[in-house]
């Protein structure tokens, strides 16, 4: 069992780094690529639990993008941290999102909800801010009960409080995270625009624009989402990883490598994604 995607306190989880390693082998994991939001910053730390750890430790990242006007997250599996170039790109994304930050807290006070950037700041560990934390301090300022409601009524992708940022688009992701020497892949296809919408047409455009790969299972999948994405990416010719997304507390109940209960990611995704990442299939 192998786990693809998940977060650190570096981005919006609550574990640290060198806990996250550990848990690997708690799981049970063959291997585990962290995949923190615009960031590698996690990864030294990660990456020096390697000796005490049997998993084997990776690195990643997940980019936001905008595609048929919407969010569409592309996983960056394999790059090199040490790649100058990807680490002053990934700069660039985090001073995009301190300008969306700033924007929402506008925002925020125009809605009739008050915050202040230190009271967002005051519920993150790094310089990181994600609408996980403005979640958390919109709770713990009164205005909502729970994080998860500032979501549904405030700042949720449709919310009247959410401001985008502005996003990649999936080919110019893709082109970043294979100059860094990583496989681009589309991550949790199925949580993209309503459970309805028909993915076929659209992969192959992505598949077009550069991407080699889709996240076939997810912590949060039903067991005919698994079977379609899986499917699909046979057809296509596309890579199939796979990953729990666990956030720690923020995502109760979702646990690193089984996700909801379900997951079980197989062994054998990861040789063919080193494969992938091998061929090299453009540059
Ligand atoms: P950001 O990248 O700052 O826009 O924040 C996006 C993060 O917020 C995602 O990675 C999730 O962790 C979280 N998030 C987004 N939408 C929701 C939602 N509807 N419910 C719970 N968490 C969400
Ligand atoms: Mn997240
Ligand atoms: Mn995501
Ligand atoms: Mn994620």
């Amino acid at each position: 069992m192998i786990d693809l995607h998940c977060h650190t306190l570096h981005s919006d989880g609550t574990d640290s780094p060198e806990r996250l390693a550990l848990l690997a082998d708690e799981a049970g994991l063959a291997a585990l690529c962290l995949t923190d939001h615009d960031t590698l910053g996690g990864i030294p730390l990660f990456l020096a639990q390697q000796p005490q750890v049997k998993a084997r430790l990776l690195v990643g990242t997940e980019l936001s993008c905008r595609f048929l006007g919407r969010s569409l997250h592309v996983l960056g599996l394999l790059v090199d941290p040490g790649d100058a170039q990807f680490q002053a790109r990934l700069a660039e994304l985090r001073t995009r999102r301190d300008d969306r930050n700033t924007r929402m807290v506008l925002r925020l006070a125009e809605v009739g909800c008050p915050v202040t950037m230190a009271e967002v700041q005051a519920q993150a560990e790094t310089p990181l801010l994600s609408r996980v934390h403005f979640a958390m301090a919109l709770a713990a300022k009164g205005y909502v009960r729970r994080p998860q409601e500032a979501f549904e009524r405030l700042i949720g992708d449709d919310g009247p409080a959410f401001v985008p940022r502005e996003e990649l688009s999936p080919a110019e992701a893709a082109r970043w995270i294979r100059e860094a020497g990583g496989v681009p892949v589309v991550a949790h296809p199925g949580r993209f625009a309503g459970g309805s919408f028909r993915w076929d047409e659209a992969m192959r455009d992505l598949q077009r624009e550069g991407i080699e790969g889709l996240e076939g299972y997810y912590g949060e999948y039903r067991a005919a989402e698994q079977r379609y994405f899986v499917g699909l990416a046979k057809r296509l010719g596309l890579v199939v990883t796979g990953g729990s997304d666990y956030h720690g507390a923020n995502k109760p109940g979702l646990r690193l490598g089984a996700g909801r209960g379900g997951l079980k990611v197989p062994d054998g995704l990861l040789e063919a994604l080193e494969a992938q990442q091998a061929r090299g299939t453009w540059n």
